[in-house]
């Protein structure tokens, strides 16, 4: 299902068993932005599916937040540029590189390739896990990149946070809304989820500046910005 925030702005919900992320659409008089690509093919024609219901036309660009293979492995199948900072692109390089089968996987797992926790959703996504195709984003950043889609603005910003080292934020000036994907998340090591409590400060200190008043997070509902700096006090004591 398909959300509405603004007139320009739609984000849908994230599902906890195949651990799809919410994905964002901006819809700028010219050119329209998704934001994460979903983590399969299939996700991400569900997506489409649910724009072309509404009237809404394709995404031009995909924004990813993150190298997760939960908001990137559907970009394969949506048919926009996609953007990501070059920390993100250098991961993906290195997944589209793997083979998927069910031996593999057992290798990747008793490598820490890949996490317990992401084998299990990923099962629940895939059915043959031989069906991921990990698409490579076209267009790469450094620190920051604006996007002017026509009368709306993305800034891409890759921030230091707790979840991983290639974090990228998108901040929409318009609408007052924040994407930050996973990254206000902690980090999975192994079978464990880390808090980097200096991570997260210099993280919150970088939003604090940002003039949004709602934030899109990875696999929850929208959070309005006193929520989510309550929750980041909460977490630094
Ligand atoms: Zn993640």
């Amino acid at each position: 299902m398909l959300y509405q925030f603004s007139d320009r702005l739609w984000y849908t919900q994230a599902e906890e068993a195949t651990d799809r992320p919410v994905l964002g659409y901006l819809r700028g008089d010219k050119l329209a932005l998704m934001i994460d690509a979903g983590n399969s093919a299939r996700h991400a024609r569900q997506f489409l599916a649910l724009l072309d219901h509404q009237g809404l036309p394709r995404p031009d660009f995909v924004a990813l937040t993150h190298s997760h293979w939960d908001h990137c492995y559907g970009l394969c199948a949506v048919g926009a540029q996609g953007i990501s900072c070059t920390a993100t692109r250098k991961n993906l390089k290195q997944d589209a590189a793997l083979v998927w089968s069910d031996a593999a996987m057992q290798n990747y797992l008793a490598q820490g390739i890949v996490q317990k926790f992401c084998e299990e959703h990923m099962r629940a996504e895939y059915p043959r896990l031989e069906e991921i195709q990990v698409e490579l984003p076209q267009l790469v950043f450094e620190e920051t990149l604006t996007l002017d889609l026509g009368g709306r603005t993305a800034v891409l910003r890759r921030l230091t946070n707790p979840h991983t080292e290639d974090g990228v934020v998108v901040f929409l000036p318009e609408e007052r809304a924040l994407f930050v994907g996973d990254a206000a998340y902690e980090e999975l090591v192994g079978a464990d989820w880390v808090d980097h409590p200096d991570k997260l400060a210099v993280f919150a200190d970088a939003l604090q500046k940002m003039d949004f008043t709602h934030c899109f997070i990875g696999h929850g509902a929208p959070m309005t910005r006193a929520e989510l700096f309550d929750w980041f006090g909460q977490r630094l004591g």
